[in-house]
């Protein structure tokens, strides 16, 4: 990355692509309103419909599945509701299953009153308890009938990047008419994602994730079949789904930015899964009580979640943020102040092991000196703090209990 600094945050924002900067500044000097019928506003209204078959085309989809929204907190805040006209079913779903891990932006479950909403257990390296979500299916099936039940769950976790087995959940929810609502945040463009991928629901996603700007995402419907309560009301933009006029040029950003990605997806992956190693083992080789979370599931490639137990996750980021390293503790959507990861807390971590668990997530522009840098600085955050409380255990030493 640029000058002295060294960006290891792109879960929680990614640089700008040249792509997008490109495609947003055409988009900003022509005027004119896509709903609007004169010539300037149909130059809007193309850039939009372009960029709306590029993520379809993207994700596997067809155009008239993809709508633009601002971020995908009001994806989700669309997407939960009880109130869906569905193909072959007219009533409201009855509960919302969400993953216990998931963002704030999904784990409330909106619009759905908060007694109708369950939490899905993860189990210890955080992926979703399939043998509990098929139980629970069937209970509530059982007492509410088949297709009563919407499941929210997200492709990837931000704060440890590990996978959900999306194929299995989707029969499971299939066999019972349960829908899902897929949080692809950061699955898009990092691991091979389409729209099939989540049965007959929906997924979302933003675009400042993937080198995109921020303050726009999409939902890609998986068919015809779903549609959710409108959220924004007015001028019936988006096939009266999201009210509101478009962000031309955010969009036409966005759809530049996916499309970029997604062609060097396998190339950027290769790369972090290298990464990924070259820190996990320098992270083993600094302390040999060092904990990386969720190694026995299957994660993105380009993010680690550990902790050096005994140093505060506050204390680490400072010392980070000091010598010029960026990296996260839990999710940044909700920082500024370092909260407790709930995340961690679904896959039982203890409080105080938690409490010092940071992560770091590479990028396109991330290489093996920016890792080092990392690296270097947690040793001499880590030496400070033997020098205060003791050294913790090395590499070839076993702490006695
Ligand atoms: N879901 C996940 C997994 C995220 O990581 C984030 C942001 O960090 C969001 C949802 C919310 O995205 P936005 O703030 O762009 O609406």
């Amino acid at each position: 990355m640029s000058g002295t600094r060294t960006y290891l945050d792109w879960n929680a924002t990614a640089p700008l692509r040249a792509e997008a900067r490109t495609a947003m500044l055409a988009a900003l000097d022509a005027v004119g309103n896509a709903s609007s019928p004169h010539r300037e506003g149909r130059r809007a209204r193309a850039l939009v419909e372009g960029a709306r078959e590029q993520v379809a085309a993207s994700l596997g989809a067809e155009p008239r599945h993809v709508y633009f929204t601002c971020g995908a907190t009001e994806a989700a805040n669309w997407l939960l509701t009880p109130k869906v006209q569905r193909a072959g079913s007219s009533n409201p779903f009855a509960v919302l299953l969400v993953g216990a891990s998931e963002h704030a932006a999904v784990l409330q479950g909106h619009r759905f009153p908060a007694e109708n909403v369950e939490r899905l257990p993860v189990d210890g390296n955080g992926v979703i308890e399939l043998c509990w979500l098929e139980r629970r299916l069937g209970e509530l099936v059982a007492g509410h009938g088949r297709g009563s039940v919407l499941v929210a769950l997200q492709a990837a976790n931000n704060e440890t990047g590990v996978v959900q087995p999306l194929p299995e959940v989707v029969e499971l929810l299939a066999a019972t008419g349960a829908v899902l609502i897929c949080d692809a945040v950061q699955a898009v463009a990092r691991v091979p994602l389409a729209a099939q991928a989540v049965g007959t629901g929906a997924l979302f996603f933003s675009g400042h994730k993937l080198g995109g700007p921020q303050g726009v995402g999409a939902v890609v419907f998986a068919g015809d079949e779903l549609w959710p309560e409108p959220l924004l009301r007015g001028g019936g933009q988006e096939r009266r789904q999201r009210s509101g006029s478009e962000n031309v040029a955010g969009i036409a950003g966005l759809a530049a930015a996916l499309t970029a990605a997604i062609s060097e997806q396998e190339a950027v992956a290769a790369r972090g899964r290298r990464l990924q190693a070259r820190i996990e083992a320098g992270l083993r080789r600094m302390r040999a009580d060092a904990v990386v979370f969720g190694t026995a599931a299957p994660r993105l490639a380009n993010t680690t979640c550990f902790a050096l137990p005994g140093i505060a996750a506050e204390t680490a980021l400072i010392g980070l943020d000091l010598a010029g390293v960026a990296v996260s503790s839990g999710s940044a959507c909700s920082s500024g102040k370092v909260a407790r990861s709930h995340v961690l807390e679904a896959m039982g971590v203890a409080p105080a092991l938690a409490g010092a668990a940071l992560r770091v997530s590479s990028g396109r522009a991330t290489g093996e000196a920016e890792i080092d840098a990392c690296l270097l600085a947690l040793r001499t955050i880590e030496q400070a703090h033997a020098k205060r409380n003791g050294p913790g255990p090395q590499v070839g030493e076993r702490k006695v209990a």
